[in-house]
């Protein structure tokens, strides 16, 4: 049940409130820009208009079928609702006036409290393996969709809040989140998408002002913690476990996923629609067979393939930036190849490969950093067996897209770390010598990259002085590492002088994919341990240097710091799913 009403006095969580007096304009043309109020907003629910939907209307827990989603109303019950945070960059999206946000409703419209005019909600069905095994129906068990909106650009746009109550999916829990999750999905969310990484997005972070109950260390000590409500953005929040559901169940729901295939083709991919005869995109299959397959043929099998090297890239870009997602189930990757579902994720401070930020994987460590891309070919392996069981695609269509997904990995992987390390070529040994050295001396991922583009390609620096541009990173190491170091740094030299490259057009670019400021986990921490007090700058300037990874922001060198010691206690650089 919902508590609490609009206050009918302008709250002022932001702290640089756009004016709430000054009226409204839906279309004023200010910087060329469409900007819309609220009541505004182009709504278009194809989701629940196009695809099947749940004959019950009743939240309790229970296994749906035959359906794509279960209409549900938000229900999480607020007290004066505080917004905390909200990113310019998504109202710019979906054309809303920045104003919009300084309304006293906007805490109980984006809770769920109030409801947006022209929204339809509703939470949606689909299943996962989970740490590789068959988990059978998860669904969107407290995140429920507002409904879609269709922006200045024809651009489809899914609302949705996470955290608002219990749906038909919710299986035991309670449908809430809390503050500290709220504001990690938050920041992670809009600090992806500058580091240039495909991602959902987060528009608004509320405090529901009511407390919810979490055993966070899963050691029967639950505490209460601050409720929120993070409303989340993206073209769509289909995932492979929303088509392995329905060909898990088999029978009439085999035709679910061909529906579904349908409808996502036809407003995500469209250009596969459009391809015809003339395209000739015909591949053998490399496998020593002759028969080749023709993608022009059967645009499930070119779909598929889409969506391997999409994840494929993405997996690439987060091997990149050091991101370990932490929990890589199939109900947790996208059809849009996003990073999505944000829980115990974690950036590497120190290299290490076995790094996983989840508690619970510990024991396997299958969703270690170093496995991500493995995973990500397994969940495609996964994701094309639904296709496969549906008979949209054929053995060797998906044996292709697998092959497909290996190249597109190691193309992107290669063309990134090339860049990472400023050199024309990507240059196997070199890189696999030096991610080596890195794991051994436990070398920061992001400052030692940062760093590196100090490295003069001159031969007159003397062996002694070669490792002074990279001090700050190579902390406390021994006369034997520092010959290694020092050799490498040789080898890398010679590598630079002959590329032709300048130092200076060099250091530009390689600043351009090496961040100066990530996400640390314990950053994320310290600006929770103020918002739990009801401080939320932290949480703000946080969201401003993070939106600007790239660029050395004078004043705010504290953010590239390396974790303090308090940065290991439990809970802050490794974390368990409660959220
Ligand atoms: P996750 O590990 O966060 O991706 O969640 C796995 C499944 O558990 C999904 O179906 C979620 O909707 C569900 N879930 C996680 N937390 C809650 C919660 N507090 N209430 C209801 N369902 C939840
Ligand atoms: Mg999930």
């Amino acid at each position: 049940m919902t508590t609490g009403s609009p206050p009918t006095t302008a709250a002022s969580a932001v702290s640089d409130d756009p004016a709430t007096d000054q009226p409204s304009n839906q279309t004023s043309t200010e910087n060329s820009r469409v900007k819309l109020k609220l009541e505004d907003l182009n709504w278009d629910h194809s989701f629940v208009r196009e695809l099947p939907g749940d004959s019950l209307t009743d939240i309790t827990s229970r296994e749906v079928l035959h359906a794509c989603y279960s209409r549900v109303s938000p229900s999480a019950e607020v007290e004066n609702p505080q917004l905390v945070v909200w990113s310019e960059s998504v109202a710019d999206i979906l054309d809303l006036d920045p104003k919009e946000f300084g309304r006293s409703d906007f805490p109980y419209l984006f809770s769920g409290a109030s409801s947006l005019k022209g929204g339809l909600s509703y939470a949606q069905c689909y299943g996962g393996h989970q740490f590789g095994v068959w988990a059978d129906q998860l669904g969107d068990g407290r995140a429920i969709t507002l409904g879609e909106i269709l922006n200045s650009k024809s651009e489809r746009w899914e609302l949705q809040l996470k955290g608002a109550g219990k749906t038909p999916y919710s299986r035991f829990a309670d449908g809430l989140a809390v503050l500290r999750s709220s504001i990690r999905e938050f920041l992670c969310s809009e600090a992806m998408h500058s580091l240039g990484i495909p991602t959902t997005r987060a528009l608004s972070l509320v405090t529901t002002g009511k407390l919810v109950s979490r055993d966070m260390f899963y050691d029967g000590n639950p505490k209460d913690e601050p409720g929120a409500i993070v409303c989340r953005v993206a073209q769509s929040f289909l995932r492979f476990g929303s088509f392995q559901i329905h060909a898990k169940r088999g029978k009439e729901d085999l035709e679910i996923v061909k529906t579904l295939a349908d409808y996502t083709i036809k407003h995500h991919f469209p250009h596969l629609e459009s391809m015809n005869k003339s395209d000739t995109l015909s591949f053998s299959t490399g496998d020593g067979n002759s028969d080749v397959v023709d993608l022009t043929s059967n645009k499930y099998a070119a779909w598929l393939v889409e969506v391997a090297e999409r994840t494929a890239s993405l997996i690439a870009k987060w091997q990149g930036v050091g991101f370990t997602h932490g929990v890589l189930n199939t109900d947790n990757m996208s059809v849009l190849g996003l990073t999505i579902d944000y829980g115990p994720f974690g950036f590497l401070d120190a290299f290490d490969p076995s790094f996983t930020p989840n508690t619970t994987d510990l024991p396997g460590r299958r969703y270690c950093f170093a496995e991500q891309p493995d995973i990500g070919s397994w969940n495609i392996g996964q994701f094309g067996l639904a296709l496969s069981t549906a008979q949209l695609i054929n053995k060797q269509e998906l044996n292709y897209a697998l092959e497909r997904y290996g190249s597109k990995f190691m193309d992107e992987y290669q063309a990134i770390m090339t860049k990472k390390v400023g050199l024309p070529r990507y240059n196997k040994e070199l890189i696999g010598e030096l991610l080596n050295n890195m794991a051994v001396d436990k070398v920061d991922y992001t400052n030692f990259f940062r760093l590196l583009s100090n490295i003069k390609s001159d031969s007159d620096v003397p062996d002694k002085e070669l490792l002074v541009p990279l001090k700050a990173a190579l902390l406390d190491i021994g006369r034997e590492r520092k010959e290694a170091w020092t050799s490498w740094v040789k080898r890398y030299r010679a590598e630079l002088s002959s590329s032709g490259i300048s130092d200076e057009e060099r250091k530009v670019s390689m600043n351009s994919v090496n961040p100066r400021y990530i996400l640390r986990n314990y950053l994320c921490q310290s600006a929770i341990d103020m918002a739990e007090q009801g401080d939320y700058e932290e949480v703000r300037r946080l969201l401003k240097v993070m939106e600007r990874p790239f660029d050395d922001q004078p004043g705010m060198e504290r953010y590239a710091r390396l974790p303090p010691a308090w940065a290991y206690r439990p809970g802050v650089c490794m974390l368990s799913c409660s959220s």
